[in-house]
């Protein structure tokens, strides 16, 4: 069995490939003409890195204001842990034909398939490998229930009532919670059947995941972004963008300003949420309730560093019934000294875990120590690392998810303003791609296609 056709739901779409690749860059005005323009990145994530490049190649001043003091947003390594990169955002490659999977091929980044790894699953009280599983009737038809989503076209419904309409069976409702719930970064009481369904069919990224072999994310989109070219003013939290005149003015609380003639707007959309950004004129009342409709929960990892690999010599991923969904193993490939397994939380139990602050640790190995019996886990640990993404000043969740009755809101999210005030930044993405690292990278490429259209 696959790691494919087991985990991560949303690749395992039937996919149309096509549309994500646009060659090699527009230039349907002169590049005289775009250097007149100053473009203002707001957010030095990945969508805001990837649109300030395409920007430059196309010939336009641009400057990246970023909130904090370092770019990178949602992709973050931590470097110290082990001897390979640690992610503690975005770690899978979603699929072969996106955006990002052309771009790392090209610069011959490393990566390989994660299918190598096995699988483990805690079916109804105990712990199945793939094999065990299969033979597994009830673990079947909840596979069979979770890829039947895609087909869904009755009314709206939480995947919680899915589910429940579907009896499934008691032991196995948190194999649908990982696959699902916690893969998208929420529960599946709050995501919508209909906007989940739509995402899948839409998806066009390819069905495997895959991971980088020997550097991080961050210094990936850094080589692909040529970043040592771009203009970051770092610690520039922008709380005010006033677009009522001919250009856009951007504001901090500390009253700096930063003028320009068109503003892209990457910030996650907690903040947006969170009306951490005032607008002058104030965002339609269409925009300002899409954003009110898209979803996004609280998201954290913790690492754990242990002395012994107790876990399976080549799982990749352990679907727990405990308070971690999902732990992935995924460091095997990469480093033969360190034995880590990443626990990957969202959503209620992530909420939980972030009120026990340090303690959250000694939760995580009680539930390992149940799983795999006596004290093992306890035994055997070194080292932890806590990463909570709701703590985070400028990021304050996951990643989006899609809710009951979102309907059209991202594209009215999407939608750009007078053009001066363009949108981009994961959960603008209307091609089922957002919550991802090339649905970031491709919102950012269509604002510069947007730009450079208006500019014609
Ligand atoms: C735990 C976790 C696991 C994930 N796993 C995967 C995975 O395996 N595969 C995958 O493809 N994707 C994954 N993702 C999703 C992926 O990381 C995101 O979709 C992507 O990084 C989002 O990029 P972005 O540019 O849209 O937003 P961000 O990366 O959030 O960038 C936005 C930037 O805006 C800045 N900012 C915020 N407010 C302001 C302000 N007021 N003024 C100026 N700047 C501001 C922030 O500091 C940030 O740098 C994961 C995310 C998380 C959190």
């Amino acid at each position: 069995m696959k790691i494919s056709r087991k985990l991560f739901l949303r690749k395992s779409s039937h996919l149309l490939a096509s549309g994500v690749f646009v060659s090699p860059f527009f230039n349907l005005v002169s590049q005289n003409k775009n250097s007149d323009q100053k473009i203002i990145i707001i957010g030095g994530g990945i969508a805001g890195l990837y649109s300030a490049r395409l920007l430059r190649d196309n010939g336009f001043q641009v400057t990246v204001l970023e909130a904090s003091s370092t770019h990178g947003g949602r992709i973050r390594p931590l470097l110290t842990f082990s001897d390979y990169p640690v992610e503690l955002g975005a770690e899978v490659i979603l699929g072969e034909k996106s955006v990002y999977h052309r771009e790392i091929r090209d610069k011959n980044i490393k990566f390989f398939n994660t299918s190598i790894s096995e699988n483990y699953f805690v079916c109804n009280g105990f712990l199945k490998d793939e094999s065990e599983a299969d033979s597994d009737d009830k673990f079947n038809r909840t596979q069979k229930i979770i890829q039947d989503i895609k087909f869904y076209k009755g009314h709206d419904l939480t995947v919680e009532a899915y589910l429940t309409n579907n009896n499934l069976d008691e032991g196995y409702k948190h194999i649908a919670e990982a696959l699902v719930g916690n893969d998208r970064g929420t529960n599946n009481n709050k995501i919508g059947m209909r906007s989940l369904a739509k995402s899948l069919n839409d998806w066009k990224a390819g069905k495997n995941n895959y991971l980088l072999f020997n550097r991080s994310h961050l210094s990936a989109i850094e080589e692909i972004t040529k970043i040592k070219d771009i203009k970051i003013i770092y610690d520039f939290p922008v709380n005010k963008i006033d677009y009522s005149g001919r250009g856009v003015i951007l504001f901090d609380k500390k009253g700096r300003s930063v003028e320009g003639n068109k503003a892209i707007l990457t910030v996650p959309i907690s903040i947006l949420k969170n009306n951490d950004i005032q607008f002058n004129p104030s965002l339609p009342l269409e925009k300002q309730s899409a954003i009110d409709k898209i979803g996004i929960d609280s998201g954290m990892k913790i690492i754990l560093k242990f002395n012994k690999r107790f876990w399976g010599e080549s799982s990749g991923s352990i679907i727990s019934d405990g308070i971690v969904p999902t732990y992935t193993s995924y460091g095997k490939s990469r480093s033969v000294n360190n034995n880590i397994l990443t626990a990957y939380i969202a959503g209620e139990n992530a909420n939980y875990l972030s009120d026990l602050g340090n303690k959250a640790t000694q939760e995580i190995l009680k539930d390992l120590n149940r799983i795999f019996g006596n004290s093992t886990a306890s035994n055997l640990i070194n080292e932890s690392f806590i990463m909570d993404w709701k703590k985070e000043q400028y990021i304050q969740g996951c990643y989006s998810y899609p809710t009951l009755n979102e309907n059209n809101s991202r594209d009215i999210l999407k939608k750009s303003i007078k053009e001066k005030l363009y949108f981009a930044g994961e959960a603008t993405n209307v091609n089922g791609h957002f919550g991802s690292i090339h649905g970031a990278m491709e919102t950012g490429k269509e604002a510069v296609s947007e730009i450079i259209k208006d500019l014609s």
